[in-house]
Protein backbone atom coordinates (compact mmCIF):
# COMPACT_ATOMS: atom_id res chain seq x y z
CA UNK A 1 0.00 0.00 0.00
CA UNK A 2 1.23 3.33 -0.91
CA UNK A 3 1.70 5.89 2.14
CA UNK A 4 -0.46 9.18 1.15
CA UNK A 5 1.50 12.52 2.78
CA UNK A 6 -2.28 13.68 3.39
CA UNK A 7 -5.80 12.42 3.83
CA UNK A 8 -7.22 12.60 0.09
CA UNK A 9 -11.02 13.76 -0.47
CA UNK A 10 -12.15 10.48 -1.08
CA UNK A 11 -10.21 9.21 2.21
CA UNK A 12 -12.20 11.90 4.28
CA UNK A 13 -15.51 11.01 2.40
CA UNK A 14 -14.59 7.54 3.92
CA UNK A 15 -13.63 8.47 7.22
CA UNK A 16 -11.14 5.42 6.89
CA UNK A 17 -7.60 4.86 5.45
CA UNK A 18 -7.36 3.63 2.37
CA UNK A 19 -7.64 -0.37 1.57
CA UNK A 20 -4.69 -2.59 0.18
CA UNK A 21 -5.46 -2.27 -3.72
CA UNK A 22 -5.39 -5.32 -5.79
CA UNK A 23 -2.75 -5.54 -8.35
CA UNK A 24 -4.24 -4.69 -11.64
CA UNK A 25 -1.99 -5.69 -14.80
CA UNK A 26 -1.75 -3.71 -18.21
CA UNK A 27 -4.32 -5.10 -21.26
CA UNK A 28 -3.01 -8.46 -22.57
CA UNK A 29 -0.72 -8.76 -19.71
CA UNK A 30 -1.00 -12.41 -18.36
CA UNK A 31 0.09 -14.08 -15.60
CA UNK A 32 2.34 -16.16 -17.11
CA UNK A 33 4.05 -13.27 -19.14
CA UNK A 34 4.11 -10.63 -16.23
CA UNK A 35 7.22 -13.46 -15.03
CA UNK A 36 9.13 -12.10 -18.03
CA UNK A 37 8.85 -8.37 -16.63
CA UNK A 38 12.52 -6.77 -15.78
CA UNK A 39 10.70 -4.34 -14.64
CA UNK A 40 12.69 -1.98 -17.45
CA UNK A 41 9.87 0.63 -16.83
CA UNK A 42 9.31 1.54 -20.73
CA UNK A 43 5.85 0.82 -20.88
CA UNK A 44 5.40 3.10 -17.72
CA UNK A 45 7.13 5.81 -20.30
CA UNK A 46 5.38 5.15 -23.26
CA UNK A 47 1.75 4.85 -21.41
CA UNK A 48 -0.09 8.30 -22.38
CA UNK A 49 -2.75 8.10 -19.32
CA UNK A 50 0.28 7.48 -17.06
CA UNK A 51 -1.46 4.53 -15.35
CA UNK A 52 1.17 2.50 -14.91
CA UNK A 53 3.92 2.28 -12.47
CA UNK A 54 6.57 -0.20 -11.31
CA UNK A 55 5.74 -2.08 -7.90
CA UNK A 56 7.34 -5.32 -6.06
CA UNK A 57 9.77 -5.08 -9.06
CA UNK A 58 7.08 -6.02 -11.83
CA UNK A 59 4.70 -3.53 -13.92
CA UNK A 60 1.33 -3.47 -12.46
CA UNK A 61 -2.04 -0.41 -13.38
CA UNK A 62 -3.09 1.62 -11.38
CA UNK A 63 -6.93 1.78 -11.41
CA UNK A 64 -7.30 5.03 -9.37
CA UNK A 65 -4.57 6.61 -12.08
CA UNK A 66 -7.24 7.10 -14.86
CA UNK A 67 -8.68 5.58 -17.86
CA UNK A 68 -6.81 2.95 -20.19
CA UNK A 69 -7.81 4.08 -23.93
CA UNK A 70 -6.52 0.62 -25.10
CA UNK A 71 -4.13 2.54 -27.46
CA UNK A 72 -0.97 -0.17 -27.48
CA UNK A 73 1.44 2.08 -26.32
CA UNK A 74 2.60 0.01 -23.74
CA UNK A 75 2.82 -2.92 -25.85
CA UNK A 76 4.69 -1.51 -28.18
CA UNK A 77 7.52 -0.09 -25.79
CA UNK A 78 8.13 -3.16 -24.38
CA UNK A 79 11.19 -5.33 -25.37
CA UNK A 80 10.13 -8.85 -23.30
CA UNK A 81 6.82 -9.24 -25.04
CA UNK A 82 5.32 -8.99 -21.88
CA UNK A 83 1.79 -7.25 -22.60
CA UNK A 84 0.13 -8.73 -25.68
CA UNK A 85 -1.20 -6.24 -28.36
CA UNK A 86 -4.75 -5.57 -28.87
CA UNK A 87 -4.72 -7.69 -25.64
CA UNK A 88 -7.51 -7.33 -22.99
CA UNK A 89 -7.79 -6.55 -19.11
CA UNK A 90 -7.53 -9.56 -17.19
CA UNK A 91 -9.79 -8.14 -14.35
CA UNK A 92 -13.32 -6.56 -14.18
CA UNK A 93 -14.55 -3.82 -12.21
CA UNK A 94 -16.30 -4.54 -8.64
CA UNK A 95 -18.81 -1.72 -6.73
CA UNK A 96 -18.03 -2.30 -3.20
CA UNK A 97 -20.36 -1.01 -0.39
CA UNK A 98 -18.17 1.91 0.10
CA UNK A 99 -20.32 3.45 -2.61
CA UNK A 100 -21.64 6.67 -1.51
CA UNK A 101 -25.37 5.09 -2.57
CA UNK A 102 -25.16 2.56 0.30
CA UNK A 103 -24.87 5.54 2.17
CA UNK A 104 -27.98 7.23 1.44
CA UNK A 105 -25.89 9.64 -1.04
CA UNK A 106 -27.07 10.15 -4.34
CA UNK A 107 -24.19 9.55 -7.23
CA UNK A 108 -23.74 8.68 -10.80
CA UNK A 109 -20.72 9.68 -11.55
CA UNK A 110 -19.42 5.57 -12.45
CA UNK A 111 -22.35 5.80 -14.84
CA UNK A 112 -21.82 8.88 -16.35
CA UNK A 113 -18.19 8.35 -17.50
CA UNK A 114 -18.03 4.67 -18.34
CA UNK A 115 -17.45 4.80 -22.24
CA UNK A 116 -18.95 1.14 -22.34
CA UNK A 117 -22.42 1.91 -20.41
CA UNK A 118 -21.50 -0.95 -18.26
CA UNK A 119 -23.24 0.86 -15.29
CA UNK A 120 -26.38 1.06 -14.79
CA UNK A 121 -28.49 2.96 -11.93
CA UNK A 122 -31.33 0.48 -10.42
CA UNK A 123 -34.26 2.93 -9.20
CA UNK A 124 -34.94 1.53 -5.76
CA UNK A 125 -37.71 3.19 -3.15
CA UNK A 126 -36.47 4.49 -0.49
CA UNK A 127 -33.12 5.86 -1.62
CA UNK A 128 -31.27 6.86 -4.26
CA UNK A 129 -30.56 4.87 -7.44
CA UNK A 130 -28.32 2.06 -6.92
CA UNK A 131 -25.70 1.43 -9.47
CA UNK A 132 -25.06 -2.33 -11.09
CA UNK A 133 -22.22 -2.98 -12.90
CA UNK A 134 -22.30 -5.50 -15.70
CA UNK A 135 -19.39 -7.82 -15.78
CA UNK A 136 -20.07 -9.00 -19.50
CA UNK A 137 -19.81 -5.55 -20.92
CA UNK A 138 -16.73 -4.03 -18.60
CA UNK A 139 -13.56 -3.67 -20.38
CA UNK A 140 -11.57 -2.78 -16.70
CA UNK A 141 -10.92 0.40 -18.54
CA UNK A 142 -10.61 2.19 -15.23
CA UNK A 143 -12.96 5.00 -16.12
CA UNK A 144 -14.60 4.72 -13.29
CA UNK A 145 -12.64 3.54 -10.18
CA UNK A 146 -10.52 6.56 -11.21
CA UNK A 147 -13.72 8.97 -10.87
CA UNK A 148 -15.71 7.43 -8.28
CA UNK A 149 -15.63 10.31 -4.89
CA UNK A 150 -15.60 7.40 -2.75
CA UNK A 151 -12.74 4.91 -3.87
CA UNK A 152 -15.46 2.09 -3.75
CA UNK A 153 -14.68 0.64 -7.14
CA UNK A 154 -12.03 -2.14 -7.45
CA UNK A 155 -9.87 -4.23 -10.04
CA UNK A 156 -11.13 -8.03 -9.44
CA UNK A 157 -9.55 -10.85 -11.36
CA UNK A 158 -12.23 -11.81 -14.52
CA UNK A 159 -11.34 -15.88 -14.89
CA UNK A 160 -8.44 -16.34 -11.99
CA UNK A 161 -7.27 -19.71 -13.36
CA UNK A 162 -7.17 -18.74 -16.63
CA UNK A 163 -4.94 -15.31 -16.58
S1 LIG B 1 -2.99 0.52 -23.64
FE1 LIG B 1 -2.31 2.67 -23.70
S2 LIG B 1 -3.52 3.74 -22.13
FE2 LIG B 1 -3.69 1.52 -21.73
S3 LIG B 1 -2.05 1.06 -20.23
FE3 LIG B 1 -1.21 0.66 -22.29
S4 LIG B 1 -0.21 2.57 -22.87
FE4 LIG B 1 -1.60 3.06 -21.16
S1 LIG C 1 8.26 -2.62 -20.77
FE1 LIG C 1 7.85 -4.82 -20.45
S2 LIG C 1 9.63 -5.57 -19.25
FE2 LIG C 1 9.62 -3.31 -19.10
S3 LIG C 1 8.45 -2.85 -17.21
FE3 LIG C 1 6.97 -2.81 -18.92
S4 LIG C 1 6.14 -4.91 -18.99
FE4 LIG C 1 8.02 -5.00 -17.75
S1 LIG D 1 -13.93 -0.35 -15.93
FE1 LIG D 1 -15.79 -1.31 -16.79
S2 LIG D 1 -17.52 -0.41 -15.66
FE2 LIG D 1 -15.71 0.89 -15.27
S3 LIG D 1 -15.82 2.53 -16.83
FE3 LIG D 1 -14.52 0.89 -17.73
S4 LIG D 1 -15.93 -0.45 -18.87
FE4 LIG D 1 -17.21 0.87 -17.50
Amino acid sequence: MSTRATLSRRDLLRGRPHPEPGRARPPGVSKQSLSACTACGMCVDACPEHILHITKGLVALDPEAGECTFCGECAAACPEGVIAADGAMAHVMQISDDCLVKAGIACMTCRDVCPETAISMRPRIGGPFLPELDATSCTGCAACSAACPADAIHAVERVPENV
